[in-house]
């Protein structure tokens, strides 16, 4: 399977460097608000693409704010496949009892998407892209400092370990250590 990386061009545009390790839907929501905040992100990911999979997730409550605060809704809205009638059964197919989508709606009035977690991925995956270096088949091996700098030692995995050692570079450098706000984190 190919490396899916999305680097942006160009250099990193201020000092606030921040690395996001896992580009699952906490970690590119992080990297989203990160970036928001103004910080310039790299994402590593160890799985050698995405993974877009999953079946449906409610985003009501707190989980409706974070969307809009992320700005998703235009792209998560399209997808919202709406509220729906649940029943749920016994081992052998007997229904146990049953949520009307009517009811549903009540419990959670209109703040709420129902989406399939692969709809949402991609929302937050198309949009860190656009904004972040998101690098896959990579973990982080180290992070070290020094009087200025902390740097991130990452670890390109190949696909076939057992043949090929893992190949280590320097990937980020942060910010002097006298802001130490500003250091990224493993
Ligand atoms: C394929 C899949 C399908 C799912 N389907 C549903 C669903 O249908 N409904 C539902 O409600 N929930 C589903 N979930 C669960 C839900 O998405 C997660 O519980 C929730 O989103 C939390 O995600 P996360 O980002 O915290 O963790 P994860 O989704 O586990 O993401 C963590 C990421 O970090 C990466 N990572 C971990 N350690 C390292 C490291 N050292 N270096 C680099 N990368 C690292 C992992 O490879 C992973 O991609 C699914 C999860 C997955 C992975």
């Amino acid at each position: 399977m190919a490396v899916e990386n999305a680097v942006p061009g160009g250099e990193a545009k201020n000092n606030k460097r921040v690395l996001v390790v896992g580009a699952g839907i906490a970690g590119l929501a992080a990297a989203l608000r990160m970036h928001q905040q103004n910080w310039d992100v790299v994402v590593v990911e160890r799985a050698q693409s995405r993974r877009s999979s999953g079946y449906l997730v409610n985003l009501h409550g707190p989980g409706f704010d974070a969307a809009q605060r992320l700005g998703l809704l235009p792209r998560l809205t399209p997808r919202d496949i709406g509220l729906y009638t649940s029943i749920l059964v016994h081992a052998d197919g007997r229904e146990k009892f049953t949520i009307p989508a009517a009811v549903a709606q009540a419990a959670v009035g209109n703040r709420a998407l129902s989406l399939f977690r692969g709809d949402l991925e991609s929302a937050l995956y198309d949009t860190v892209a656009e904004v972040a270096d998101i690098r896959f088949g990579t973990t982080v091996q180290a992070v070290t400092q020094d009087t200025d700098d902390v740097w991130i030692w990452a670890t390109w995995l190949e696909r076939s370990r057992s043949r090929t050692p893992p190949h280590t570079y320097p990937q980020v450098r942060a910010r002097p250590s006298s802001d130490p706000g500003a250091r990224p984190r493993s």
